[in-house]
This record gives C-alpha cells, sequence and structure tokens, in this order.
C-alpha cells in the first residue's frame, strides 16, 4: 500500500531520504481515479524509482459556479487502486496546508496560452493549475512529473511553466486512456445519464472523422469545422468549442496547414451537466 501524507513537512522528510541516489516521479490528480490516471502511475515508474501521486480537488481551478463542490472525493478507494500499480506515495493535503490563504495572493499567470480553447469559458483554471502544479512542484521536488494529454492544453501550459520558470523537471505527457467505446476516461463522466453516455462517444468519433478530412484537404478547415459542429449540435451536446491548432497550440489555416507536420483536433462540449473534453493528433502527409 503507498503511504499517505497530508502534511507537507511529513511528505518533504519521507522523500528526502531517496533524493540522492533515485528518482522520483510525481503525478499530479484531483482523485477519483480511473484507469487513465493508473496508466499514468505506471509511466511514471518506467521513469523513476518512488512514485508520488497528490490528490487534492484543487479550488482555485474551479470557477464560481462550477462542480468543487460536487466533484467526486474518493480517497480510499484511489489509494487501493494506487496499491495495484505500485505507487509509493499519495500525498493528500487539505486546503489548508495547500493554501495558507485562499486565494493565494501570489499568482502564476501563464499568459496568451490561458487566453484561448478552455480559457475562454474558464477564465481562471489555468491560474489555478499554474499555481497548483508549482506549488506540487516545489513540495515533492520530482525528476519527472506525467500529466495526460486529454487535458492537452494543460500539458502544454505546464510546459511552459517549466521552461519559462526553469524547473528541473521533465515533463512526460502520457497517451489519452479510453472506455472501449472510444469516449475518453474522465472522473467527470458519471455525470452522465445512461442514455447520454451512449450519446458521449460521437464527440471521439466525430474527431476521427475530422482528422481523415483534414488529412485529405478536400474543404476548406472552416467547411469541415463548421460541419463537425452542426453533427455533434445535432447528436445533443453544447460545443464550448471545436478547433484545429498546431501541436503547440498556434492557430493554422488553410494556408499554413502544410507546414505543420503535426496538428491537434481539440473539443469541449457539454453533454447535460457533464463538460467533455477531448483531442486528437493528427500527421499530416507532407511538409512544406
Ligand atoms: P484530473 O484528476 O482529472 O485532474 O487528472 C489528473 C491527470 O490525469 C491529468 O494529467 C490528466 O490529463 C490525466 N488524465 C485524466 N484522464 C485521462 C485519460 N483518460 N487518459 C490519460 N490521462 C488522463
Amino acid at each position: 500500500m503507498p503511504t499517505i501524507h497530508s502534511h507537507i513537512s511529513d511528505l518533504r522528510a519521507a522523500l528526502q531520504t531517496y533524493r540522492v541516489a533515485q528518482r522520483i516521479a510525481l503525478v499530479p490528480t484531483m482523485g477519483n481515479l480511473h484507469d487513465g490516471h493508473l496508466e499514468l502511475v505506471k509511466i511514471a515508474k518506467q521513469h523513476a524509482d518512488i512514485v508520488v501521486v497528490s490528490i487534492f480537488v484543487n479550488p482555485t481551478q474551479f470557477g464560481i459556479g462550477e462542480d468543487f463542490d460536487s466533484y467526486p472525493r474518493t480517497l480510499d478507494e484511489d489509494v487501493a487502486k494506487l496499491a495495484t500499480v505500485g505507487a509509493d506515495y499519495v500525498f493528500a493535503p487539505t486546503i489548508d496546508e495547500m493554501y495558507p490563504l485562499l486565494p493565494p495572493p501570489t499568482t502564476i499567470l501563464a499568459g496568451a496560452i490561458t487566453k484561448q480553447l478552455c480559457g475562454k469559458t474558464r477564465p481562471t483554471h489555468f491560474d489555478g493549475v499554474g499555481i497548483v502544479v508549482s506549488k506540487l512542484f516545489n513540495i515533492v521536488q520530482p525528476d519527472v512529473a506525467i500529466f495526460g494529454q486529454k487535458d492537452y492544453q494543460q500539458l502544454a501550459i505546464i510546459k511552459q511553466l517549466v521552461r519559462d520558470l526553469s524547473y528541473p523537471i521533465e515533463i512526460i505527457g502520457a497517451p489519452i486512456i479510453r472506455a472501449a467505446d472510444g469516449l475518453a476516461l474522465s472522473s467527470r463522466n458519471q455525470y452522465l445519464s445512461a442514455s447520454e453516455r451512449r450519446i458521449a462517444p460521437i464527440l471521439q468519433q466525430e474527431l476521427q472523422y475530422l482528422a481523415k478530412q483534414i488529412g485529405a484537404v478536400q474543404q476548406p478547415l472552416d467547411v469541415l469545422l463548421s460541419a463537425s459542429r452542426e453533427r455533434i449540435t445535432s447528436a445533443g451536446f453544447i460545443i464550448d468549442y471545436l478547433e484545429v491548432k498546431t501541436t503547440e497550440l498556434t492557430a493554422v489555416n488553410d494556408e499554413s496547414i502544410h507546414n505543420h507536420q503535426g496538428l491537434v483536433i481539440l473539443v469541449a462540449a457539454w453533454l447535460g451537466r457533464a463538460r467533455l473534453l477531448d483531442n486528437l493528433l493528427v500527421t499530416i502527409g507532407k511538409v512544406r
């Protein structure tokens, strides 16, 4: 079983014994773990000797009216699952332990990259992610940290944070783990009713379809995207965004698209009470 700590000083003391000779990995999560999270732990174990999983429903990354209060908290089940994949430590702090002052007067503003995609409808979300991830990096001082590509924009922001603040931490992006029908696993999938759950994989199917169309380049991007938006909307979703970007999250258009080898199609859409997030990397045939 992993050892659980809820105080920063206890966790630091425990990790200090490994620091010289061994590599430490951090897997930050908000708990309510599923196979996607466990996969991050398995990857972490390939890159480090000691794996620390943080479980913290971070209040600063939730906006007003979002699901902070109702977000599922299942620490006992999470720890049992983590034992099956060999996590060594669980860091499950209280809000007071993490934030002596809430909101914290110090902010991490990651700039333009946070203003697009999810940042348009969740304007304070990535500031909250920035501060909690910075704190976790300073608390655990890992050699490597693993994040899911499921939250593609978050991963890009963290890579930027590590570069700009010179964190001596290797960041590894882990592939999206999906249910058999293609739906990306997410703690928020449990907000879906049975009928919504049957509809949900349409989002991934649409990304696959779009990827093929973009690869073939038979129609302008705008036309492809609005047809896609229409199909997603008529299936019952309310779209937050559906966009095609470079893998660095810069803009592409019909002229520039072939200058990029890799693109990413990103979608966020509401289905009932659940805001579903997905993305798909696309490789364009030729680079000009
Ligand atoms: P969360 O607990 O939702 O904040 O997620 C914690 C970490 O798990 C983040 O790095 C997520 O990107 C990652 N993650 C969540 N769902 C998946 C998934 N289906 N596949 C891979 N990684 C995931």
